[in-house]
Order: structure tokens, then C-alpha cells, then sequence
């Protein structure tokens, strides 16, 4: 044989002398067998022919139908087996080794480029931050960094418990809760002679920059490690703990701040790393606490965490349609609030609601700063309005669990700021803190954001309850708006005039989304305080041309919060193309609609188009139109995000990691799996990052062969590079009209194919298992707010011309409003709300492809493949390794 004979795995050291097996027996499921892996299997054949000697062969079919021999089984003197497996013929692959001598680590360091970067978790534990650690570590990696976990926060630090992190190390980091590498509480560290211990720690195992994530305690502790340095490192020069080449090669420290807390409770961000999962824990449990308060017609009074800081009992409320909440920054208005919230759960309850739901933060107060506690809440309910009210507290359970996708995303995107944040800091830079603003990662001053945290907890203190309001992110009271006007003030203070009252329209378009029932409730509920009768219309366009259009009442929209699908029924259909738009204007004008509310995909967009059009030949469609987006796919245009599309990543996401589980469990196993998204790769980008694809496939890149073959070797160096006695899953995200000619089952056959005896490949076609079964709590909530703000958008499209009828005495017109500003998408632009007109839109759109020819995701797509390692393969990797190797 020739020397390119490589030894795969070793002979079991137990081998002893066998009965020979029989012909019929499989000699693949010998126990004792030897693995040689080589090129050329067929030329092992030929040998053994001539020899004479007995084998077994197995053949796989290619995708062309042709059989290639990929192995060979024949028994050595003592009957134990002896494998020949086919050996991928790449071996260049492996000349750049994921760490160790010649990996791009290695190459950087010779380059002298390479900065040893630790990270540590620290504070209450919050889901992403194993995600944080392993953006860290990957990231880090691939630009040529050592990375050492610090584990057991701070604690570790002062116990110099510091280890090097390798690639495969945070493998499986991205679906696990709390802390991989642990967090403590460490009371050491808040001395100085313990940050002493952990300066002297860093600079003995070299490492010059630190990434911190935790909460605003954490967070504090960092800057101050920072502030402090240089006393520090002198101090422990003066008392010759350190040299003096010591001291000089670590003058600065490097510091970055992650926010992992979830409590969402950092100025500076708008939101932080698990508050999101933390929120999907509270709507979950709200969730079933509800049917057994339907089923026994109760109260219950949840208590979630918040000590400062009213955002996720804020933002349960909104998800589960509470009665009432109370957070700490914005306490109740009234001395009596017992009264109010007594009011509120009895005018709810003669409306005909079963259940009442009460959303308490723990630091809840009111505007003396005496606690509210969920037992005198409880008390207040049960005395005074004879309810059968019980008291949950959630505690821990809202730390728990696998990360959201959100969180994985954020944690991911943030992490890698992080990183490059390290890489260009100089010793005037101040300590940066990684956020978010208007859907973009930030960096700002840590010591700012940590001194405005600080601030909400000491304006609440003197009862500065605006200065509280405005220090927490602009949404946050846009949100506490929205809730107080669809929920609390239902009592008639919000009514319009007579004259202003609209009939609104409101129906349902495309596919199922998550969230375009709780977007209806909204709108009924807010319309109904304003004093607008609200209509369903069933069935979507084809439901209106037939007339189907019903008043719809308060009590009939309870519970659609959290319910998944449409429960209004939707339709594809879109008017002037296949519904007749002369029956639609007649059925708008024999209801008098004189608002539409359309909630929907791109066939809903199609339809505004379409409507607007229209609008010349028939007076009855000169009514405001606005469109709320909801679609899996998030390929409206004028929004950044559709309604139903987090609760589809959360699907796929809990998918992918369920096919992760089973393919690492059966063997060496790469899954295909079909995402939806038509011709938008949103969802298989997103979905890709936070399940740690090995790489997807876009519509917006095509599939090609050269990307198929390089894929594959990928996936061959990977699993060359697993441990042998390891069975690793794999997945690669395809969307569902990516190619047509390599459709998911040919590239899983390509894959089978090439994988040789390494992996092999199955496919799994997510389908409709993407529309979720309840809306994710970001879809409700993004539904309340575009639906409150699209009546909003009504009433002012419409007062011009409703005052004017008024004001002459006149009938009100049929047509309220022809201008193009008022058929819309009212979207979502970072924080804000906006309303853009079809008619601006239609010039940033691909009609023929059905999306938005911009896409803000796009940023993440490389990641997605760096994350999984193959950046590490790309021709840049192989150019700064060559480089560093002359
Ligand atoms: P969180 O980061 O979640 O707010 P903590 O407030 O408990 O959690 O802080 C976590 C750890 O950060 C503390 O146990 C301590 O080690 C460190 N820390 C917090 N505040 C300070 C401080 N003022 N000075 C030094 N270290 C601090």
C-alpha cells in the first residue's frame, strides 16, 4: 500500500484470536475491527483478488445511479476484522487544523497578532450567555486569539480558575441555559485586595483583555477592575508578585461588557441577553395558569422578577392580555390604587371574562415607595370582589431553559462586537459596554451606562418617576402606553367624539402568522375604548366580496392573545386579481367600512397595492387602509420585522435542536432541513445563526457545485476532526425555493455521497410545523403595538374630513381620504413605529421576487458559516497562515 495510508482508529487492545464468522455474517459488526481509512479501496480489491483472499465489499449508489465501493471488510489471522474505508481525497483540508500547531491560532500568534482574551459570566445566571462563551471562543478563534473561560465568575479570577478554550469545546453551547462556565456571587472581588489577587492571576496567565457578561453588579465590578489597574499592577510590582517585564507588558487591561440579565434592566440598551427566554418562561406558565383560571372562573396574582426595573412584568402583561400589571418605575396614579385595580377587574369581569390575571414585578410600588406584594393584592381581590384569587410566584423557573431565539441571536451578534471591540481598543479607549438600539449593536462608554443604570433605582428613590421612565429605552414607555390604553382606561375616558367614530374594517391575508390574532384583539379593544365599531370580516377577500362581515364585541376577542392561526380565517386571495374588486367596493360600501385594517403577508401588500389603485373607479375604497405585516417569512417591505416571523425561528429553532439531539444519538449524521421563507433567506439566516447550522442555503445566493463540493469537504474536515468515538449531529438549513435544481433530498444524496464512510445525510422538511402553535411573546407584543397605533393612523386619516361634515352639517362622505399617505404598511423600524405609504414602498420592493430589495439580515449571513467553523477553511484563513508561515 502506499504511504498515503492513514490509521483512523486503533485495533481494540482486547483483540484475541475469533471463531471465524461465516460468510452471511455481516463482518462490519465484528467487535473487533481495525480501521484503515486510504484512497483507493478499489486498488485493496485488486489485491486481495490476487491474493485469493476472502472479503466482504459494500457499495453505496451515487446520485447518477452508478454503485462506488466505499469499503471493504477482510479478517486478519485471528478472524478479527479489518476495515478499508474510502478516504476523501482532500488532504489539504486538514493542513489548517482548528487549533494547535499550524491553525490560524497558531499563525496569528506568530504574526504576533495574538491577544488572550478571557470571559466570564457573572450575576444571576441568564440564557445566552452559553452562547455569549461561544461567540467568544469561535469568534475569538477564528481571528487568531486565545480565549480562557474564567469560570465561576469573578470568583475565578481571585481562585485563578482560568482555562484555555478550544473550538470544539463550546460545541452544543448555543441551545443550553444558565452558564456552562458557572457564575457566583463573589464577595472577594469586592475588595481590593481580592481584585489584587486577580490582577496578579490575569497577568500570570497572560491575558490582557477581559469580556464580562452580566448584569449591571457585574458590570460595576468591571469598570472599577479597570479604574484600578494601574495601582494594581504597581502594587503587586512594588510587593515583587509580578516582574517588571510583567508589569510592563500588561500596563492596560482591556475591558467589555455584555449585558446578560433578565431583567432588561441596563440604560444603554434596549434590551439585554435573557430577558426574551426569561419572558417566554412567564407567558408559558401565564399561559396554562389561565386555563385552570377560565376553568374555575379565578384570579390569579403572578409574581415575577424585577426588583428596578417593571419590563418583563410590563411585557407579560401585554403578552397575556393581563387585567392589570404594577412595576416599579410607573406605580399607579391614585392614592387608592386598590380602587382602580378593583374597578378594572370588575368592569373586565361584567364583560364577561372568567378569568383575571394580576402581573406584580417584585419590587412593585406605589407612589409612596411602600411595596405592592402579590398577597395584598390577592387579599384586595378575594375581600372586595369576592374572587377565588391564588398567588403564584414564578422565581426561578423564569431563568431557566433553553435560550429563545432571540437571545441566542443577540447574545451571538453581540458577542462578536465583542471581540472586535477587544481587537481595537487602545489603552485611551474607554471600556465599551455592547448594546442595542434601534435593532443595530452598539458600543458605548460602560462607566456611562452603568452610572444611568444606577440612576433609575435612586430617581424611583425620590420618587422621579418620569426621570425613571425616561432613562429606560424609548419602547419601553411607548409599550406602558399601549397597555394602559387597551386595557386599563376601557372605561369610557378614552371615547371620542360622536362624529369621529369609525366602522373599521378588519381582515386576515396569506398564509397563518403568529400574531394576527392578537393584533385583532388590539384593534378591536382599542377601537371599542375609542369609541369605533369593529368588524371581522371572515374568510379574507374572497369572505368580503360575499359579505361576511361581522360586528365584532369585546368579549368575543378574549383570549386570541396567545392563541396561534387565524381565528378570523385567511385567504390568499387578492383583490383585482383573483376577488372581483367591484364586489369588494360594494360590500366596504354596503357595511360602510370606513377604515381597513389588513393583517398579512405579501399577498396582503399585493392588496394594498392593488386597493390603492383602485381607488380612482371606486369611491368606497377612498377609506385609510393600513396593513399590519404577518408573515413567517418577514418579506414585507416597510418593516423589519412581520408578525409570526420569531414565533417561526423559535419553531425551526426547537426543531433543529430536537434533529441535533437525534442525529448526534444514531450516528455521524448531517441533516438537511427545509426551511420556509419563500424567496427570502430571513428565515434560514436567523434560524441558522441561533441553532449553529454548518451553513445554509439562500435563495438570495444559490446553489451551486462548486458551493455543494466545498460544503461537503467542509463537513469531511469537521468530522475528521471530531474525536473518532464521537457521533456528532449536524445540520445545514435549506430554504425552500433556494434552487430548483438542488432541491433538499439532492443535496442530502450529494451529501451521502460524498460523505463516504464519514457521515451520512438524511433530510427533514419543517413544513407548517414553522406557523407555531402559540404566538412567541415578541409577536404579541409587536401585535399590540401595531395594532393600537394603526387605529391611531385611522382617526387622524380620517379627522380632516369627518370635522369638515361636522363642522357644514353635512352627511359623512363615503370617501374619508384618497391621498396615497394613507394606504400603508405600519411597520416596525427599529424602536419606532412608522406608517409608509405602498406607493414609496413599491420602489424599494422585488415584486417579482416578493420581498424588500434591501435585507438589514443579510449582515449576519457570514457568520452563520464562520460560527461553524468554515471561515477558518476560506482562502483569507489559508492566505494569513501561509503568510505567517514564511
Ligand atoms: P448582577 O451582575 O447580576 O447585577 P451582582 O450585583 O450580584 O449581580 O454582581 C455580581 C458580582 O459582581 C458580585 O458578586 C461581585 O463579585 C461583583 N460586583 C458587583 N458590584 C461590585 C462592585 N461595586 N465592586 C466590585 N465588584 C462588584
Amino acid at each position: 500500500m502506499s504511504s498515503n495510508v492513514t490509521i483512523r482508529l486503533t485495533l481494540d487492545s482486547s483483540a484475541v484470536s475469533r471463531q471465524k464468522p461465516s460468510k452471511d455474517e455481516d463482518w462490519g459488526l465484528n467487535e473487533s475491527a481495525l480501521v484503515l481509512t486510504i484512497f483507493d479501496v478499489g486498488a485493496v480489491k485488486a489485491q486481495l483478488d490476487t491474493l485469493d483472499c476472502e472479503y466482504q465489499d459494500r457499495s453505496i449508489k451515487s446520485f447518477s445511479g452508478t454503485f462506488r465501493l466505499i469499503e471493504l471488510y477482510t479478517l486478519d489471522p485471528l478472524n478479527n476484522t479489518i476495515v478499508f474505508a474510502n478516504k476523501p481525497a482532500f488532504p489539504s483540508l486538514l493542513e489548517t487544523p482548528l487549533s494547535g500547531p499550524g491553525s490560524v491560532e497558531d499563525a496569528a500568534k506568530k504574526m504576533g497578532k495574538c491577544k488572550k482574551i478571557g470571559v466570564l459570566t457573572s450575576g444571576g445566571d441568564a440564557p445566552g450567555m452559553n452562547a455569549c462563551v461561544r461567540a467568544v471562543v469561535r469568534y475569538g478563534i477564528s481571528k487568531g486569539c486565545e480565549i480562557f473561560a474564567v469560570y465561576e465568575g469573578y470568583q475565578g479570577l481571585v481562585d485563578n480558575g482560568i482555562k484555555k478554550m478550544e473550538w470544539k469545546d463550546v460545541r452544543g453551547y448555543l441551545a443550553m441555559g444558565g452558564t456552562n462556565i458557572g457564575t457566583a456571587r463573589c464577595m472577594p472581588f469586592k475588595t481590593r485586595e481580592g481584585r489584587l489577587q486577580a490582577a496578579e492571576n490575569l497577568i500570570k496567565n497572560g491575558i490582557d483583555a477581559l469580556i464580562v457578561c452580566g448584569g449591571d453588579g457585574s458590570l460595576t465590578g468591571a469598570d472599577l477592575f479597570r479604574s484600578e489597574w494601574t495601582g494594581l499592577n504597581e502594587e503587586l510590582l512594588e510587593n515583587g508578585r509580578i516582574t517588571q517585564e510583567e508589569s510592563e507588558a500588561y500596563k492596560h487591561l482591556t475591558i467589555v461588557g455584555l449585558v446578560g440579565s433578565i431583567d432588561n434592566d441596563m440604560s444603554s440598551t434596549d434590551i439585554t441577553i435573557g430577558a426574551v427566554t426569561s419572558l417566554h418562561r412567564i407567558c408559558e406558565a401565564v399561559d396554562s395558569i389561565s386555563t385552570t383560571a377560565l376553568s374555575h372562573s379565578r384570579a390569579f396574582v403572578v409574581e415575577v422578577m424585577g426588583r428596578h426595573c417593571g419590563w418583563l412584568a410590563l411585557a407579560a402583561g401585554i403578552a397575556t392580555g393581563a387585567d392589570f400589571v404594577f412595576i416599579p418605575e410607573k406605580p399607579p396614579v391614585e392614592d387608592n390604587w386598590a380602587d382602580t385595580l378593583c374597578a378594572v377587574a370588575h368592569r373586565h369581569r361584567q364583560l364577561g371574562k372568567r378569568k383575571t390575571v394580576v402581573i406584580v414585578a417584585e419590587g412593585a410600588l406605589d407612589k409612596n415607595l411602600n411595596p405592592i406584594k402579590a398577597d395584598d393584592i390577592k387579599d384586595i381581590l378575594s375581600e372586595r370582589l369576592g374572587l377565588d384569587t391564588r398567588v403564584t410566584t414564578l422565581g426561578h423557573t423564569q431563568r431557566g431553559g433553553s435560550p429563545a431565539a432571540f437571545d441566542r441571536i443577540l447574545a451571538t451578534i453581540q458577542s462578536v462586537e465583542a471581540v472586535d471591540a477587544v481587537l481595537n481598543s487602545t489603552p485611551e479607549t474607554p471600556s465599551p459596554i455592547i448594546g442595542m438600539s434601534n435593532n443595530q449593536v452598539t458600543s458605548g462608554p460602560l462607566m456611562k451606562a452603568v452610572k444611568l443604570t444606577h440612576e433609575v433605582a435612586e430617581a424611583i428613590g425620590k420618587k422621579d418617576f418620569a426621570r425613571a421612565m425616561d432613562l429606560r429605552d424609548p419602547e419601553f414607555a411607548d409599550q406602558f402606553d399601549a397597555y394602559t390604553a387597551t386595557t386599563i382606561l376601557d372605561d369610557e375616558s378614552m371615547l371620542l367624539p360622536q362624529h369621529r367614530r369609525l366602522r373599521v374594517g378588519i381582515v386576515h391575508v396569506g398564509a397563518p402568522a403568529g400574531g394576527m390574532n392578537a393584533a385583532t384583539r388590539t384593534a378591536v379593544r382599542y377601537a371599542l375604548n375609542r369609541g369605533h365599531k369593529p368588524f371581522g370580516i371572515y374568510n379574507g377577500f374572497p369572505g368580503l366580496a360575499q359579505g361576511s362581515v361581522h360586528e365584532l364585541t369585546w368579549i368575543d376577542v378574549d383570549g386570541w392573545t396567545h392563541r396561534g392561526g387565524s381565528e378570523l380565517g385567511t385567504n390568499r386571495a387578492v383583490p383585482g386579481e383573483s376577488v372581483d374588486m367591484g364586489m369588494l367596493a360594494y360590500q366596504l360600501q354596503k357595511f360602510n367600512i370606513q377604515s381597513l385594517l389588513i393583517v398579512g403577508g405579501f399577498e396582503a401588500f399585493s392588496s394594498v397595492i392593488n386597493l390603492e389603485k383602485a381607488r380612482e373607479q371606486y369611491p368606497s375604497l377612498n377609506i385609510p387602509i393600513a396593513l399590519i405585516p404577518a408573515t413567517v417569512s418577514n418579506n414585507v417591505p416597510g418593516t423589519d420585522f412581520s408578525l409570526g416571523s420569531d414565533t417561526a425561528l423559535n419553531a425551526i429553532v426547537d426543531s433543529c435542536d430536537a434533529i441535533v439531539q437525534s442525529a448526534r444519538s444514531s450516528r455521524r449524521r448531517v441533516f438537511v432541513v427545509e426551511v420556509q421563507g419563500g424567496r427570502s433567506g430571513y428565515l434560514a439566516v436567523e434560524a441558522g445563526l441561533a441553532s449553529g447550522a454548518s451553513t445554509i442555503y439562500i435563495p438570495e445566493e444559490g446553489v451551486n457545485l462548486a458551493r455543494l463540493q466545498s460544503d461537503s469537504r467542509h463537513l469531511m474536515a469537521m468530522y475528521m476532526d471530531d474525536a473518532s468515538d464521537k457521533s456528532e449531529g449536524r445540520i445545514i438549513l435549506r430554504n425552500e425555493t433556494a434552487s430548483k435544481t438542488y432541491t433538499t433530498d439532492v443535496i442530502s444524496e450529494i451529501l451521502k455521497d460524498e460523505g463516504h464512510a464519514l457521515f451520512d445525510s438524511r433530510t427533514a422538511v419543517l413544513g407548517h410545523i414553522q406557523q407555531g402553535v402559540n404566538p412567541s411573546p415578541m409577536d404579541r407584543i409587536r401585535a399590540t403595538r401595531l395594532a393600537k397605533c394603526s387605529i391611531d393612523f385611522f382617526e387622524e386619516h380620517t379627522s380632516a374630513a369627518l370635522e369638515r361634515a361636522y363642522a357644514n352639517n353635512e352627511p359623512v362622505p363615503i370617501e374619508l381620504s384618497n391621498a396615497t399617505e394613507s394606504a400603508v404598511v405600519t411597520g416596525l423600524s427599529g424602536v419606532s413605529v412608522t406608517y409608509k405609504p405602498v406607493t414609496e414602498l413599491i420602489a424599494v420592493t422585488d415584486m417579482k421576487n416578493r420581498k424588500p430589495l434591501d435585507a438589514w439580515w443579510m449582515v449576519h449571513r457570514p457568520l452563520v458559516d464562520l460560527l461553524s467553523g468554515r471561515g477558518l477553511f476560506t482562502p483569507q484563513a489559508q492566505a494569513t497562515l501561509s503568510h505567517a508561515k514564511k
